[in-house]
This record gives structure tokens, sequence and C-alpha cells, in this order.
């Protein structure tokens, strides 16, 4: 258990969770679930400012929705403050930070002054050697090796050099003693025991600043992969122009939660040229050899696509969990059981979302078919009066209401009266549903049952002889 892979996902409750969070949560699980390490989940709500409850609830609700579970946790760092400030004077004690009574006046002269020489903004070291005593408005500057390198070795991106030089005495405490970003993603990374880092490579220039860290800390560090970030088809950053931005606005548009993974996963990951993975399958593959350099360009039309494959894919069952709500939402009262799969069965091969399949099922819980007006003039018509007096009498008579007999007794109503089934179908499938699209006649038959069929039938008869 020792070695075993701790992975996490950190996020920010300062908004919904949108598709690129979802991605780095989805990997991290992923790789802790494929090592049979442990995940853990951790809510990074110190900027009081902008952290909600309602952001919580919702990332809490979409991780929920993805079945990306964690293994310990929720931490709440708004709740570890103590923890921070005792790492910080751990640091104070060791050397590796000071005090810094710096006004921000001067501060603000510093970095202008080095942006009019064209330099980058960096403190000057004006307190570092002064051995500051703590006083009601001293901030604390981490004490950054000034000369020679930081060498992130990164498993996606290989090695990124950045020169000591370059980086700064940054602050992590501020003057009223709260722990900074970097401070404490450090100490919680170290103290629940992280030892994998996957995130967006917008936080590389963080990465420098938190090895340091580690090392002033005597900590080891983790392994980190920064994954470049997911664009748009235009190739900029991904944003709302390029579509919902929050992964349970997906859900709310009928869309698979397993479709979500495989879809999500495969923004930035690969494996030779398959498409289509199961969540066992991903759990499986995963591994970080396949992780690509190159940007993952988000594709609604992919996205759909492989929604329509996975509800193939799924049993009827589980189908029915994630369509009630869609039926609940057009006064269907459907009950999970029997005739709900059967429903499922016949609607998966020609559903690309939830939300067309709860529109294609509606025809199965109306107690009287609304008859579309146009489909009703067009294939309700004296000339198949006739034809669907005989199916009605002969459905009527049959006990037995399977495909195999429904078809045989249309056959041979057909052979008897001479029509093709092209002529008979459409005004049957009217009578069904109402409308001219549907799943097949028999198919449909059998799941609506016998007192349904015979019932809509005599509706269409009783429209026809009335229209005539
Ligand atoms: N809280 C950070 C974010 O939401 C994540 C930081 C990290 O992964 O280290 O972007
Ligand atoms: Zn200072």
């Amino acid at each position: 258990m020792n070695n075993a892979i701790i992975t996490r996902f950190p996020p920010s409750p300062t908004g919904y969770l949108h598709l690129g969070g979802a991605r780095t949560a989805l990997f991290n699980w992923l790789y802790a679930r494929h090592t049979h390490g442990r995940f853990v989940l951790r809510i990074e709500d110190t900027d009081v400012e902008r952290s909600t409850q309602a952001s919580v609830d919702a990332i809490f609700e979409a991780l929920e929705w993805l079945g990306i579970d964690w293994d310990e946790g929720p931490y709440f760092q708004s709740k570890r403050i103590d923890i921070y400030k005792g790492y910080i004077n751990k640091l104070i004690e060791s050397g590796h930070a000071y005090y810094c009574t710096c006004s921000p006046e001067r501060l603000e002269e510093m970095r202008s002054k080095a942006m009019a020489s064209g330099g980058k903004p960096k403190y000057d070291g004006t307190c570092r050697e002064k051995g500051l005593r703590p006083s009601g408005h001293a901030a604390v500057r981490f004490k950054a090796p000034l000369s020679g390198n930081t060498i992130v070795e990164d498993r996606i991106r290989g090695n990124i050099v950045f020169d000591n030089n370059e980086l700064d005495d940054f602050i992590i405490a501020r003057s009223d003693g709260m722990p900074t970003y970097n401070l404490a993603v450090v100490v919680d990374d170290i103290t629940m025991n992280i030892n994998m880092i996957l995130r967006g490579d917008d936080h590389i220039s963080n990465t420098p600043k938190q090895i340091q860290l580690y090392n002033a800390f005597g900590a080891s560090v983790p392994v980190f992969g920064h994954v470049p970030m997911v664009l748009g088809h235009d190739r900029t950053r991904l944003s709302k122009r390029h579509g919902a931005m929050s992964v349970t606005a997906y859900r709310d548009m009928g869309y698979h939660p397993e479709a979500m993974i495989n879809f999500l996963v495969r923004l930035g990951w690969s494996y030779g040229d398959q498409e289509f993975f199961t969540r066992q399958e991903l759990v499986e593959k995963f591994n970080l050899e396949h992780i690509g350099k190159a940007a993952g360009v988000f594709n609604p039309e992919k996205l759909l696509a492989l929604n329509a494959e996975h509800i193939r894919a799924s049993s009827d069952e589980t189908i029915s969990v994630h369509l009630l709500p869609f039926l609940k939402q057009k006064g269907i009262h459907a009950e999970k059981g029997d005739y709900l799969n059967a429903v499922i069965g016949t609607l998966k091969q020609r559903s690309k979302t939830f939300i067309e399949m709860a529109d294609g099922a509606e025809f199965y819980f109306q107690e009287k078919v609304t008859l579309d007006e146009s489909a009703a003039v067009k294939f309700l018509t004296p000339a198949v009066l006739e034809p669907l007096r005989q199916i009605f009498q002969a459905l009527e008579s049959t006990d037995k209401f399977d495909q195999p007999t429904l078809e045989k007794i249309f056959t041979e109503i057909l052979e008897k009266t001479g029509l093709k089934f092209g002529k008979i179908a459409q005004p049957i499938r009217v009578a069904l549903t109402g409308k001219t699209v549907s799943p097949g006649i028999f198919e449909m038959m059998e799941t609506l049952g016998k007192e349904q069929v015979i019932g809509r039938v005599k509706a269409a008869i009783d429209y026809i002889e009335k229209a005539s």
C-alpha cells in the first residue's frame, strides 16, 4: 500500500464543473483506478470572495453523474488554515521564509520600474536578509534559490527547465496571515501523500515554485504531468462560444454519462484508433504514455455519435434510470420495470439522446393516441378502411401477441386482400403512434400489447368512418 499511486482532484468552487476540469478529474481517477491506487477530492475554497456553496454542490453533482467516486475527502482548504500556518512557521524557522514589510506602494513601484525597463516584475529582496520579526502587517515570503535551475520532470511534456533567476521570492502568507495558493496546494499534497499530479498546463508556471517548496520542506516531489488545454473547433481555448461548458448541461441535454466519460478521455488520450470505450476498458487501458502533447479539440458531433453508440450498448435497465427524468419532464408517469424496458428495447437503436428517446417513447404511455393532423389526413383514408377492419378482427381473435404471430397475421391478410405491406404499414403506424416515424411495426405492437393495439386500430377505423 505504501507504493500505491495517490492522485487528487482539487477544483476551485468558483463555478460549475466545466469540460476541462472534468477531464482532469477523469484522468486522475482513471489513473488511480488503473493502478489500484487512491483518488482524493479536495475543494480549494480559500478564495472566499469567489467560492460558493452552490459551486461546491454543482461539482459534487457533476462528479456523481459521471460516476467519478473518491476514496478520501472531500477536504476543504478553508478548514485547514491552521495546518497551513503551521507549515509556514516551519519554513520561517528553517530559514526558508522571511517576513516582508514592504508597502504595496513600494511593491507597485518595483513592478512598474521593472516593466518599464523591459524586465520581469520581481521582488527585489529588500527584506530577504533583514531577519524581520512578525508584525501586524508583515507578509511572509519564500526565500527562493537565486541561482541554478528548477526542473519539472513532466511525464507528458518531458523536462521543463526553469532558471531560478527568473523566479521570485513569492509570498506564502499574506499580511493578514492567510496562506497563498501555492503554499496551500503543496502542504495539502504533502499531507495527503499525493504522489501523482495530472493537471491542466495552465498550472505549469506554478510548478517550479511548488517544487521549491517541496524541497524546502524536505518532502519528496510528486510525479507531474501537465495536460494540454481543451480547444474549440477553431483551435482557440474552449469557451461558451463552442457550446455548453458545464458537464451537467450535457446531462440535461440527454447525454449518457458513459458517453461523456468516453468523450472526455479522448480529449487528450488515445489508444490506437479505438474510439469507443466502456468505463471498464478505460480502467484497464488508461496510461500516461498515451496522453498526447497536442491539445484535444472539442467536437460536439463526435460526442453525439458516441452518445448514440453508448445508448445502443447499454442495458435497458441502465437506460431506464437515465430516461425516467426525461419522461417525467414530459408529464409521463412511467415506472421502472418490464414495460419500460421493452419500450426502451424498441427505441435504443434509433435514439441519439435520452431526450430523443423520451420523445419517441411518448406514444407508448398515452391512453389515447394524439393523431398528427397531416399524417392522419394522408394515411387514414377510406382506401385502408377494409384492410384495417380485417386486421382489427384478426388481432382481436388472437391470444398470442408476439412478433412472429403478428407477422403471420399480417401476411395472411395481405395475401387475402392483395395489398402490399408498404400500403398498410404507414396507416397502422399512424393508428398506433399518431405519427409517421416509429420503431418497427411488429416489435411496437408486441410491446404495446393486445389491448392497446386493438383499441388504437379501432380508434383509427372510427376516425376514417367519421371523416368520410
Ligand atoms: N484548484 C486548481 C484549479 O482548479 C487546481 C490546482 C492543481 O491542480 O494543483 O485549477
Ligand atoms: Zn519586503
